[in-house]
Order: C-alpha cells, then sequence, then structure tokens
C-alpha cells in the first residue's frame, strides 16, 4: 500500500490554526426554522444547533490542537473526491425569530448538497444525500427551497440568475432520471454500515449518532435524521487514523480536524475502534487503484466533463471519468460501455487492465474518442445530465467525435491492420482499429493463433490482450441516427408470450449442412416470456437449462418442411454466433411459434414483415452506394424470391425481386445485390447468418420452379435465357442457313441448359464457343419444356382462333389473347415473335421463311409434338401480323431491321467466303484514338500476336514506320482510366476475350518506351526495390474505401514483395511476378496521391480457387514509374521488351506470318548494348523456352 499522501493531495499545511470556531463551549446554530437562533453572529462554528438540545448543552468542543486551516478553497483540495457540480455563497434561511440569514458555502455533487460555515471548510454543517430531495422550487427574492421527506431548506441567492442556476441544477440533479442512477451508484448508509450508534462527541455535551460505512464515517444528529438521511457532515477515511484514548475515549484524527469521541462503554469502544481502522483500511485499499490509475496525469480528469478525480471507468472503451457521467455511461449498457468503479470493483482491476489504462490514458484515448468535439457540444463539469447523456451517446455509441481510421469501412483491411497490429505495444492504433470497426474476433487464418488475441498472446502482448479481452463482444460506435429507436425496439414486447413442447438441438457456432436425425433432438419444454425464450427440462422444472433473450436474436429462419428428422423445424440465430434449431411434428405448433419469436425481436419500423409469409427474417446490416462510409441496421424477411426490406431510411416497406437482379455477386463478407436503379450491400456483420442470408438469397435469386415467372429475369420480364439466346442469334446467327430447323450437338446443348439453368445470369455465349446451332436449340428445348408452356392456361384459346375466317376479326381475338396474358409470358412472346420476323425477313440467306419458322415453332411454343396442325398457324400468324397484333412501331422495327443488315455486312466483309473460321474472332480496333472515323475491323486468328496486328493496322492505314517509333498495341480500358502496352509477342485473342466491354484495343505509339529501354540497358541487374503509395482494393465492386499508403517492395526475378517499411524482415505479401498483369494508370475516383501511377491485377493461377486481386501502386515521379514498369515488363518477358529489328520484322511478318516461333526467333536481339544482349541471351540459354511463354 502507497502513502497516502503521494496520491491524494491534501491541503498544505503552513501553520497549525487555533481556530476561533473551535473554541470551547461553541454554541450550535439551530438548523431548523422551528427554532431560534440566538446568537446570530457565531456564524463560524462548525456543527449547528440541534433543537432537540437544551440550550445549556448548545456548545461542542473541538479541541484545538487537531484542526489545520485548508490554504485553497478548491473542492479539489478537499478529500472529497466526488466532483463537485456547483458550489458558492449562498445564504441560508434564518432561524426562526432571526432576521438575519446565514451565510454559507453550499456545494453540490453527484449525492449531496452540503453546506459548510466557509470556503475552507472541509467538515460540512449539514449534509443532504440528493436522493433524499424531493422538491426544489423558486420561491420569489431571489429564494429557493430545498425540499426533502420532511424538511425543507431556504435558500437565498445574490441574484436571480444565480438563484436560478442553483435551481435548475438542483433540479436537474434530483430528477427521476437522476434517482434511479443515484440508487445503484450511492453507497446507501442504511444498508452497508458496519457500525452504528451514538458516541459523544468531546466538548458537544450532546451524542452524535454516528455511523461507520464503507470508506466514510456519517456523524448525524439523532437516528431520527439518520433514518431521513440528513447528516452533519461525512468523514472520508483515507485521511483518518484512529487512536486509541484513556478509556471509553478515542479519536479520529484527519489532517484537517480532530474528532474525539466517547464510547457509552469499553466494549463498544473497542468495536468502534475496530470498525473506523476497518473502514480507514477500506478507503485505502479502495484508493489503491485510483491511485494507481491517476499516476497518468490525464486520468485525472473525467474523460467526458473534465471533473477532477474521477473515480469511473469504462474498461473497454479505456477511459476515466466522474460519477455523473458514469450514470450515464451506465445507460448505454455494458455492450458499449463497461462502467466499472476505481474504488469499489477491486476485482477486475488487473495489472493489465491498470497498465492497460496507464499507457492510453484519457488524453490517447480522446485523441481517438474526441478528435472533433465542437466546442457547443463538449462537457463542462456543470453540464447538465441531458447534455452528458446527448454527448456521451454521441461519443461512444454513435462514435460522432472519432478519429476515423484511414481504413474505416474497408472491413477486410481493417481485420488484417488488427492482425498485423496487435503484434506490436502499440495499443492506441488497436483502440482506432476496434472503434473503427475491426472485427476483434476475425480469422486471423493462422493455424496457430486463430485470433487476434491469441497472436498477441503468442507475441507476447499482454495489453493488446488485455484490450481485446475486455472488446470480445462490444458493439462498435453506428453513426446512424435511428439506432437510438432500434435498441428501444430490441426490445421485446412483453405482451408476447408463448409456450409449449419443442424438439431442440443442442446448439451450434456453425450452419447446420446435414439432415438432424430425431435421435439428435431432445423434448423441452420453452416459454416465451418477458423478452426471454427459455427451455426447460420439463414443464415441471424452474430452472432453465438454456435460453436467449429476444433481443440477442438476429435471423429466424423457417427450414423447408421434412429438412430434419422433424418435420417441421426452424433455426434461430443469436448475436453470439450461436445457432439453436428446433423442430416438431406440427405444422401449427411450428407456426405459432415462429410467429410469437418473430413478434418478439422485430421492431415496431419493420413490423410490416410479420405479414408475410416468410422463410428467413431478421436484421442485417447495410450500405448503400451513397453513403459508404457507414453501414445501417436494416430488417430483412426472404418470401420466395421476393427480398423485403425496411432500411433505415426508406420510407416503409420495400421490395426486391431477386430474380430480376441485375447482378448478385458475393465478396466474402459483402453481398451485393444490383437493381437498376440501386445497389445494395448487404454486410456479414456476424458470420453464422450472414452466410444463411447469402446462401438463401442466391438461392432465391435463382430460377425457382419451371414455370416461365419463375425463371430469372431481365428488367423486362424476360427470361434471361431467352434473351441471351436470341440476341446471340441476332449477332451471328441470322445468315446461318437453316436456323432453328438445323439440329445442334445434344451434349452441348444439355450442357448449355443446365448452366442456364444453374445461374442464367453468369451465362454470357460468346462467339467461337458457342455455335449457332447449338444456341438456337437450346432457345427451343427451353420453350418446349417450359411448364404450363408459353402460352399457359390459354393455349386452347389461341389454337382455336386460328379457325377465324375473318381476318381483322382474327387479328382483333389474338389482340385480346395477349393483351389478357401474364406479364413475364406477354413480354417473353413479344420479344419472341420479334425475333423470328427477323429471322425470317433475311430469309434468302438463312431459308427460314415464315412456314418453315411456324413449323419449328408451333409444336414448340405449344408443346403438342406436331400433332396439332393448329400451332405451326398460330405462329405463323404471329408473325405474318406482327406489326398489328403487337402495336409496332414501324420506325422502330425499320431502326432494329436495319441494324441487322449492317452486322451482316459487316461480318460478310470480314469473311469474304468461308466465314470466320472456328475460334477466330473479329473486333474492333483503333487507331490512335477511339472514335469511330478511326475504328478498323480485324479479324483476329487464335495466333494472332500484338506485333502482327499492330502491322496490320497500320498496314491497312498506309502508315510507314520509322526506326524510333514505337507503335504499339494497347489495352484501354475506359472505366478503370488505364492502359497497358501488349507485349509485342503476346497473343491478341486471349486479351481479346478477358476484355471487358468498357475496354478496346488502340494501336498508337508507345512514348516511353525508348526511356524504358534505355534503363534497362543501364541496368545489370533487373530488379527494383522502394517505397510506393499503396492501396488494396479486395472488392472489385467499388466497396473499399481504403487509402493510399507508404510500403516498401521488392521486385526481383520471381516475385512482388511487400513489406510495411524498410526495416520489416518479412514480407507482409508476396506474390509471383508472373501472375501480375500491370495497368498504367489508376482511376481518379480513388484519388490517387500523385499522377504516376499503375494498377495491377493478380490473377491466382491455381484454376479451382480463381482468386483475383486488384491494388494500386502510385510513385512520386514519371521516371519512377517508368522503371518499376520497365522492370516488371522485362521479368515478365525475359528482358525483351522490344524487337530490335522492328522495321526488319515488320517486313518479316507482312511476307510470311506463318509460325510465330520462328519469327520470334529472329527477334532475339543480335545487337544493341552489351547489357540487352546480355540479358536477352541470358535468359534464352537458361530457358530458351522462356521466349515462348505466351505461345
Ligand atoms: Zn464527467
Amino acid at each position: 500500500m502507497a502513502d497516502k499522501s503521494t496520491f491524494l493531495p491534501v491541503p498544505r499545511v503552513s501553520k497549525t490554526r487555533y481556530s476561533s470556531l473551535c473554541s470551547d463551549d461553541e454554541l450550535l446554530e439551530e438548523d431548523s426554522d422551528l427554532c431560534y437562533e440566538s446568537m446570530p453572529e457565531k456564524r463560524d462554528v462548525w456543527i449547528e444547533d440541534y433543537s432537540s438540545l437544551p440550550s445549556s448543552q448548545n456548545s461542542v468542543y473541538l479541541p484545538v490542537t487537531g484542526r489545520v486551516s485548508a490554504q485553497t478553497a478548491k473542492a479539489d483540495s478537499t478529500p472529497q473526491l466526488t466532483p463537485v457540480i456547483k458550489m458558492g455563497w449562498l445564504d441560508k434561511n434564518p432561524p426562526q425569530g432571526s432576521l438575519i440569514y446565514q451565510r454559507r458555502w453550499v456545494k453540490l455533487d453527484a449525492d449531496y448538497l452540503r453546506y459548510f460555515d466557509n470556503d475552507k471548510e472541509v467538515y460540512s454543517k449539514r449534509i443532504i444525500p440528493t436522493s433524499s430531495i424531493t422538491g426544489v422550487a423558486n420561491v420569489g427574492d431571489q429564494k429557493f427551497e430545498v425540499v426533502t421527506h420532511n424538511r425543507t431548506f431556504l435558500f437565498r441567492a445574490e441574484s436571480d440568475s444565480e438563484r436560478n442556476e442553483w435551481v435548475s441544477v438542483l433540479q436537474d440533479m434530483t430528477g427521476p432520471a437522476r434517482a434511479r442512477v443515484s440508487s445503484e451508484l450511492t453507497l446507501n448508509p442504511m444498508l452497508t454500515s458496519e457500525m452504528r450508534g451514538y458516541l459523544e462527541l468531546r466538548g458537544l455535551r450532546s451524542k452524535l449518532y454516528t455511523v461507520v460505512c464503507g470508506d466514510k464515517v456519517f456523524l448525524y444528529k439523532n437516528t431520527e435524521d439518520y433514518k431521513l438521511g440528513i447528516g452533519i457532515t461525512s468523514i472520508d477515511m483515507n485521511v483518518g487514523n484512529v487512536k486509541d484514548m484513556d478509556r471509553r475515549a478515542f479519536d479520529l484524527t484527519t489532517p484537517y480536524r480532530i474528532f474525539s469521541f466517547i464510547a457509552e462503554t469499553d466494549q463498544l469502544k473497542e468495536q468502534w475502534v475496530e470498525a473506523m481502522r476497518n473502514s480507514i483500511a477500506e478507503a485505502l485499499s479502495n484508493y489503491e487503484v485510483a491511485e494507481q490509475i491517476w499516476a497518468e496525469p490525464a486520468n485525472h480528469k473525467c474523460a467526458d466533463c473534465g471533473a477532477t478525480k474521477p473515480e469511473w471507468a469504462a474498461i473497454n472503451l479505456c477511459v476515466v471519468f466522474c460519477k455523473r457521467c458514469a450514470g450515464q455511461h451506465r445507460s448505454l449498457g455494458p455492450s458499449i460501455s463497461k462502467v466499472r468503479s476505481l474504488k469499489m470493483d477491486k476485482k477486475v482491476w488487473t495489472n493489465d487492465l491498470i497498465q492497460l489504462f496507464l499507457a492510453l490514458g484519457n488524453e490517447r484515448a480522446n485523441q481517438f474518442w474526441a478528435a472533433n468535439v465542437p466546442p457547443s457540444e463538449a462537457l463542462s463539469t456543470c453540464s447538465s445530465s441531458e447534455e452528458r447523456r446527448r454527448f456521451i451517446t454521441a461519443k461512444y455509441r454513435e462514435g460522432k467525435y472519432r478519429r476515423y481510421h484511414p481504413l474505416f469501412g474497408n472491413q477486410k483491411e481493417l481485420n488484417n491492420a488488427l492482425c498485423i497490429n496487435v503484434q506490436s505495444n502499440d495499443v492506441c492504433e488497436t483502440l482506432a482499429l476496434v472503434f473503427c470497426g475491426a472485427d476483434v474476433n476475425c480469422d486471423t487464418g493462422l493455424p496457430d493463433a486463430h485470433s487476434p488475441i491469441a497472436l498477441a498472446m503468442n507475441h507476447g502482448q499482454p495489453l493488446q490482450v488485455e484490450f481485446l479481452m475486455q472488446n470480445r463482444n462490444t458493439e462498435i460506435p453506428r453513426s446512424e441516427t435511428k439506432l437510438a429507436v432500434h435498441a428501444e425496439h430490441y426490445m421485446a414486447p412483453p405482451s408476447i408470450t408463448h409456450n409449449g413442447f419443442l424438439f431442440k438441438t443442442a446448439s451450434m457456432a456453425r450452419p447446420i449442412t446435414e439432415r438432424k436425425n430425431k435421435e439428435e433432438f431432445s423434448r423441452r419444454w420453452c416459454v416465451l416470456n418477458d423478452g426471454n425464450f427459455n427451455y426447460y427440462e420439463s414443464d415441471k422444472n424452474a430452472t432453465p437449462n438454456g435460453g436467449l433473450k429476444m433481443k440477442e436474436i438476429v435471423c429466424l429462419a423457417v427450414s423447408p418442411p421434412e429438412t430434419h428428422g422433424y418435420d417441421h423445424s426452424f433455426e434461430i440465430y443469436s448475436d453470439a454466433e450461436r445457432l439453436y434449431l428446433f423442430g416438431t411434428d406440427n405444422p401449427e405448433t411450428m407456426r405459432e411459434w415462429v410467429k410469437s419469436i418473430a413478434k418478439s425481436f422485430i421492431p415496431q419500423c419493420a413490423e410490416e414483415l410479420l405479414q408475410k409469409d416468410f422463410e428467413r427474417i431478421g436484421r442485417l446490416r447495410y450500405k448503400d452506394p451513397l453513403n459508404l462510409e457507414s453501414s445501417r441496421v436494416g430488417w430483412f424477411c426472404l418470401v420466395a424470391s421476393t427480398l423485403h426490406v425496411c432500411l433505415e431510411d426508406g420510407q416503409g416497406q420495400e421490395t426486391i425481386h431477386l430474380q430480376k437482379l441485375l447482378e448478385l455477386s458475393r465478396d466474402n463478407e459483402v453481398l451485393v445485390l444490383v437493381e437498376r436503379g440501386r445497389t445494395l450491400y448487404i454486410e456479414g456483420e456476424r458470420k453464422l447468418d450472414f452466410h444463411g442470408w447469402a446462401a438463401a438469397i442466391e438461392r432465391a435469386a435463382g430460377s425457382s420452379g419451371d414455370t416461365l415467372s419463375q425463371q430469372q429475369l431481365t428488367e423486362a420480364d424476360i427470361p434471361v435465357i431467352v434473351e441471351r439466346c436470341i440476341h446471340y442469334i441476332t449477332q451471328y446467327g441470322l445468315t446461318s442457313e437453316g436456323i432453328y430447323r438445323k439440329s445442334g450437338v445434344n451434349s452441348k446443348i444439355a450442357a448449355l441448359l443446365e448452366a442456364f439453368r444453374r445461374d442464367a445470369r453468369s451465362v454470357w455465349l460468346k462467339e467461337g464457343e458457342q455455335q449457332v446451332d447449338d444456341v438456337s436449340n437450346v432457345l427451343k428445348r427451353f420453350f418446349r419444356d417450359i411448364e404450363e408452356g408459353l402460352f399457359g392456361q390459354q393455349a386452347h384459346n389461341w389454337l382455336s382462333t386460328t379457325a377465324v375466317s375473318d381476318e381483322s376479326r382474327k387479328v382483333s381475338q389474338y389482340q385480346l389473347l395477349f393483351n389478357n396474358m401474364p406479364r413475364v409470358n406477354k413480354a417473353t412472346l413479344r420479344t419472341l415473335v420479334n425475333h423470328l420476323y427477323c429471322v425470317q425477313r433475311f430469309s434468302e440467306m438463312n431459308q427460314m421463311n415464315l412456314h418453315n419458322l411456324a413449323i419449328v415453332f408451333g409444336p414448340t411454343l405449344f408443346q403438342t409434338d406436331g400433332k396439332d396442325y393448329n400451332a405451326g398457324r398460330v405462329v405463323e400468324d404471329l408473325i405474318q401480323h406482327y406489326i398489328t397484333i403487337f402495336h409496332v412501331n414501324e420506325q422502330q422495327l425499320k431502326r432494329q431491321l436495319d441494324e441487322i443488315t449492317y452486322i451482316i455486312k459487316l461480318r460478310d466483309n470480314l469473311n469474304p467466303k468461308t466465314g470466320p473460321a472456328s475460334g477466330d474472332f473479329i473486333c474492333t480496333v483503333y487507331l490512335e484514338e477511339k472514335k469511330e472515323t478511326a475504328e478498323q475491323h480485324v479479324k483476329i486468328p487464335a495466333s494472332m500476336t500484338a506485333a502482327e496486328l499492330t502491322f496490320e493496322i497500320l498496314d491497312r492505314r498506309k502508315i510507314a514506320v520509322k526506326e524510333k517509333d514505337y507503335w504499339c498495341c494497347f489495352e484501354v480500358n475506359d472505366k478503370e482510366e488505364t492502359e497497358r502496352p501488349l507485349h509485342y509477342q503476346e497473343r491478341v485473342l486471349p486479351i481479346l476475350h478477358s476484355l471487358g466491354t468498357d475496354s478496346h484495343l488502340l494501336v498508337k505509339k508507345h512514348y516511353s518506351m525508348e526511356a524504358m529501354l534505355v534503363y534497362l540497358a543501364s541496368k545489370v541487374d533487373v530488379t527494383k526495390h522502394g517505397m510506393l503509395k499503396f492501396r488494396e482494393e479486395k472488392s472489385l465492386l467499388g466497396l473499399t474505401t481504403g487509402s493510399f499508403n507508404d510500403r516498401y517492395f521488392m521486385l526481383n526475378q520471381t516475385s512482388l514483395r511487400l513489406y510495411k517499411d524498410v526495416r520489416s524482415n518479412r514480407a507482409e505479401k508476396e506474390w509471383p511476378v508472373k501472375c501480375l498483369r500491370v495497368y498504367q494508370g489508376i482511376k481518379k475516383k480513388l484519388r490517387p496521391p500523385t499522377c504516376w501511377g499503375l494498377t495491377v491485377i493478380y490473377e491466382s493461377e491455381k484454376t479451382e480457387k480463381q482468386e483475383k486481386q486488384q491494388w494500386y501502386l502510385c510513385c512520386d515521379t514519371q521516371t519512377e514509374m517508368r522503371e518499376w514498369f520497365a522492370t516488371f515488363l522485362s521479368i515478365q518477358h525475359a528482358g525483351v521488351l522490344w524487337p530490335t529489328e522492328w522495321v526488319k520484322s515488320w517486313a518479316a511478318s507482312r511476307s510470311a506470318p506463318l509460325d510465330t516461333r520462328l519469327g520470334n526467333v529472329s527477334l532475339i536481339p543480335l545487337r544493341g548494348s552489351e547489357n540487352e544482349m546480355r540479358n536477352s541471351v541470358a535468359a534464352f540459354t537458361a530457358d530458351p523456352l522462356a521466349l515462348f511463354g505466351n505461345l
């Protein structure tokens, strides 16, 4: 135990003062207005008189030797540690019969209202617990009264404004909310006193009721006052010392005063002495922790309001604060702020925790928590409870003022950074990471340390471990404003009760993938009541086997019938990542349970969802592209292929038709739903329920059945498969003889159909990969197999219409039938007939006239197997009267046909006789810039190299090539704002296949080639290292909001390595060079710090994993960038960036573009600089085939 003086500053003792107020036989003032004060001039007595004391006894003896004067009048100079909220001079009402007010120094803190003789006095004349104050009121003339249960204290301030301030502070302190906190936090002497009874205070001829309680001694006038809680003063025992005196006497000595007590008996004296000594011991031990925490000067003031000597702390947030702020911290709940007392919760204060508080401390913690506090919102020691509540909620629950970590919003990056950082001793950074969203429980991916906690342990970082442990279940701040409302809604409506038997398996931490047999379930009596769901051994048991709170439930999922041994089952997911499976054989029982449980955890704002016949309901975090910074909480419910959503900013419920999504992708912890007009990112806040949701949504977004409307649809309500096939045939099949009539390859058709069935959105038909006849047959087979057929229930009416002899009546009959078709059928029929109309318009080439098409499509669409002749007639009629029946805009149709004609012509020109050979690809290449006049359509044979393509284009345009003109073919990505010069040996066809729609090929001069060649020629060893600004983009969907950070890179013959800094001896990341594709440029949206950037794409070689990463490197100068780029190319192409005899090789390619291998051999530089020679020859010698790597 440390010397108390080191941690508890006490007033400096300058000299012992023989105080007049300690004079013998001093008269006690009258306190109550029932009594009279006869000696009003005696202002500076310590203890006021009490009505019960006979006037002859109105004196108190306080030994003169024991009194020292307090030099400073400040609140923090007293041993009282509770922060003072307000203090000042007030006049107390005169005792009855007197007209003279008594001037008193009045102090208010969270627990007590006290008044003192003067501002130097340590021990009060009156101490009134704020919890016993029942009312505070203005009574005019600068006066106000403080009402307790049976006594009213009247004060007068110096001005009305001063009075109003007192009243408002007091009212705020004693309001209903305050009372609750106070009862929680204030020691109630009635309950915990260790010793109490009458003691005589020497000199005072009446006995005082004395209570030893915890680390304090309270003095009361009598038992009645004690019961009312209104005392004279309290003595903090941490500065006390007890001296045994003669017989029944003993002294309690403090630096400010000596209290000489006389017990009633010898025996009692012993008890008193012991009780007081225990109290001192307790007080001192209580200060042990506080003393250590306060050793860090920043911890000397409340982190929130600045009050001195804060005695409370949030052990997860690592801030120390005062009692008043503690009340507000408490109300945030332990998942946000784990409030502990420095004095009372001794057990939690392990050495590591204390060290953590010293390492962080209020100052450093506030550099994070309070980095952006507007002065208007800052607290002061006199802030009201309401102001505190607002501020503390904003600060810790919403994280409003926090310093955003640069990785904020990038979950994966944050987690990575956390894993790296916990190996160091930088707890500040860990605090910033965790409270910006890094997952304390994330998977490190390391076999020997699965979690950051384990990692920190392995690296001997006890403070990191301590911090992480304290934050294992912390809710990270969320900036959403509506959260408070949500939090209220987490409370289950207590009215929902339900009970009955269910069968339950053990709860688990991973998804259920296999069937659970009946044996794995146990019968449990389940009770849903008062916001809790508990299960018991039987309905006779009083103690539950387990259970969970409704507000812990994040998702409820109904399994399809017969999934498990019990036919009907449902799963409950908790926010602690547990999954509970319940089953029953009775569908009714299950429905009731599902309904009751859902009702009790779905908030009011999302209660519309409860009306749905959902298979899954719960809350998820989401982001939208307008606000990627912060994610919000939404309530989701899945019904068949529709996702109903109650978003925070939305007006009520919205629906997302999953089968009509433009895109649905899942990137580890994010599910991206792209609809027309909006993109929704659903985040995996918790793994378990997120994976359940993701799988269910993916399933629901696929085709849900065999009817037309159950397919994945385009926005126009046409099945994706129909649209893709028609598009393909229009592009490549209109001139194909016997299209739709010729049969394709059966196995290929089946495989393609299957692929469409699995996920139509992911099937892209490409020329060269698919044959037109296979695709045409896929379309036919789709219509032949679709349940209910394209014409549905009305098929017979369509068929009978053919019998109508009057043409115009027949047409209007068709129109009527068409108009009455279901939405999807209608759109599909229209599209199909439009297509067939176009096909027959080109029947000169494809031989498929109206009649031929009708023969093929009649039985297909009506699924009649050719038995009904009328089927063909209908199709014939529809095509023939296409314009009338479907109200076609003829202008539009003409434009469509013109387009098709153009396509056909174009293809004809390119392939005059034979048509494109299998695998050939026709593509558009631009010369010098992307504009229509610079367009060239080139047939790309599989063997064509970039050099050959370049020659071809230049040749067509009759462009003469000079020696130093480095004409090159670039792959340009408009959207990414990047470009990449193809290596002259690179084959073009694979590049074309990988090009997105926003990319194109462009032939232009490569202006930095010369500089790159010069640079490489100057190097003996083709490696490079240095600092680059690095930014990673894990999600390719633009979701990440990372930033550029300095990293050290090393590029050598085999790999590119990333180091955290120059001194790191272990690479953080490493990529094989051959798997990297490097582009010049970085899209501006990412705000690269310089304009000399490289975009790097890494594609893992393992085909089964298909990992693709994209990241960015930024150089400080153009030269730097060129050097890096040249080094990449040189390594990837074995030192040969450019053929030395460019013009010669061009000429050669014109005459004999035969075997590219031969062509390449001649490209080994036979002249050139020494280095060039050496590099090339060395590479060739080492691996002669390396030069053909791209072939
Ligand atoms: Zn405070």
